[in-house]
């Protein structure tokens, strides 16, 4: 849109995403992916081979999706990247450090979006070896054999999923009743179903308290507050993240943070300084690549002065999100339990995968879709759909709830046979 615009990186462009999150986590999913389905064969006719994992081969091919991904178009659209640590310096500068020295830049409009690291509570000390966060276990030096991940959240669920897959003894710490709190009961048993059946240990209503070497130093114990103690190789902490606002100079911008560290953003991701704005992590919305994404494109929109035009607000609320485990989950909108806790009335829907011919084709006839509509108006209020694909599946409901439609429209929309998708019309039928 002709703005002069500079990246400020102290590390690599993509960003987390890229370096240790999405990128890595879900190529060593689709590895796990395809030793759970050639285990499976045996459903199809075939014969089960067990399959080793290849750390190196593995590495390498995500390294190789990596670069096939990097964005190396943005300096030839006219960027400027200035590689180093930024620090504001007053409402309109920024110092930049990096290995060429120091430099200033002068701006009429910032965007901070300095992304998060993840959390670590003062009972546990991560030394990268045997002690992981979920920064730690990418590149892989080699799979644990046994390992204990504390939180079942999004990220802890998947970890477990991908060391389970690769053969390792998993064991996890569960905060409360249900893995995935927060999520639809239903969704989260399926889950917990899964993991059971393929060895899994759930440790519920535990919180970890230590975590901590063992005496000789080749296993680490962890130590439950209801004095439980779980031994492994390995363990992973997956208990949320921090945001990375400190120490980058906010206080000479007039930028205020919350009390949990993350700016406060208007739907424009304006701060609370004008022409100041904070899009991702660190705004402490939904922390998914894809609404950094979308609120980076909202903020040149403003920017430029086109927001006037066709602008629609960002609805965090209806932002479709998924969990890559196996079976896949994913859901969009208004949730079930949400509804009932606001005494909204809503109809709900569910269609077993197993009544599908592709999910019989398939030979995996796990899970189901969900679809959550108005009563009086059909309008589709939101969804969840657990099983193969449900994070391409999801897309559809996805569209449905920000577009405002309804059960006739989906259910009078003339989709494939055989395919998933069927499940989605027939629980809008
Ligand atoms: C294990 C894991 C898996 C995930 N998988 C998914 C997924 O499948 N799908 C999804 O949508 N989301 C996923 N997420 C979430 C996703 O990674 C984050 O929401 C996303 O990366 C946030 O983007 P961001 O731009 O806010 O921050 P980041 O991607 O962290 O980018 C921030 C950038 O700022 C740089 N930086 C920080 N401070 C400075 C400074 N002072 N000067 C210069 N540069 C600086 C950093 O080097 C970094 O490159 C996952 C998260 C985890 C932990």
């Amino acid at each position: 849109m002709g703005a002069e615009v500079t990246v400020v990186e102290r590390d690599v462009i993509g960003g987390a995403a890229h370096l240790w999150d999405c990128i890595p986590s879900k190529t060593m999913i689709a590895t796990g992916g395809a030793i759970s389905f050639s285990n499976r064969l045996d459903g199809m006719g075939l014969e089960s081979q067990s399959s080793e994992v290849d750390v190196s081969g593995l590495t390498n091919r995500i390294e190789s999706i990596k670069d096939k991904m990097r964005d190396n178009n943005t300096e030839s659209q006219g960027v400027r990247i200035l590689r180093g640590a930024g620090r504001f310096t007053g409402p309109n500068s920024l110092e930049v450090v990096g290995v060429d020295g120091t430099q200033t830049v002068e701006f009429d409009a910032a965007l901070i979006s300095t992304g998060s690291r993840p959390r670590v509570p003062e009972w546990c000390f991560p030394d990268g070896d045997r002690i992981l966060t979920t920064r730690d276990c990418y590149p892989p030096k080699t799979f644990p054999e046994s390992v204990t991940v504390v939180g079942s959240g999004v990220t802890g669920v998947e970890f477990v999923h991908m060391f389970s897959s690769f053969g390792a003894k998993v064991t996890l710490v569960v905060s409360r009743q249900q893995v995935l709190p927060g999520k639809d009961p239903e969704v989260a048993a399926v889950l917990e179903h899964e993991f059971m059946n393929r060895g899994v240990k759930l440790v519920m209503g535990a919180r970890a308290e230590a975590i901590e070497r063992s005496e000789a130093g080749d296993s680490v114990i962890v130590r439950c507050d209801d004095g439980r103690v779980i031994e492994s190789s390995h363990a992973v902490l997956a208990i949320g993240s921090v945001p990375n606002t400190a120490d980058i100079g906010l206080e000479t911008t007039g930028v205020e943070v919350n009390k949990w560290g993350y700016v406060d953003i208007n739907h424009h991701c304006v701060t609370n300084v004008d022409h100041i704005y904070a899009a991702g992590d660190i705004s402490g919305k939904l922390p998914l690549s894809s609404v950094a994404s979308i609120q980076g494109r909202k903020v040149a929109e403003h920017v430029m002065g086109l927001h006037t035009r066709n602008h629609r607000h960002l609805d965090y609320d209806k932002a479709a999100s998924a969990i890559f485990t196996e079976p896949e989950i994913a859901d969009v909108g208004l949730a079930e339990a949400e509804a009932f806790a606001s005494g909204r009335k809503i109809r709900v829907t569910k269609v077993p995968f197993s009544s599908t011919a592709k999910a019989m084709i398939n030979s995996d006839t796990r899970g189901f879709v969900k679809i959550i509509s108005d009563p009086n108006t059909g309008e589709i209020l939101g969804g969840s759909i657990v099983g193969r694909h449900a994070a391409e599946l999801i897309s559809v409901i996805a569209v449905a709830v920000t577009a405002g439609l309804t059960v006739t429209d989906l259910a009078e929309s003339i989709l494939v046979h055989p395919a998933l998708s069927e499940a989605l019309a027939e629980a809008a039928e």
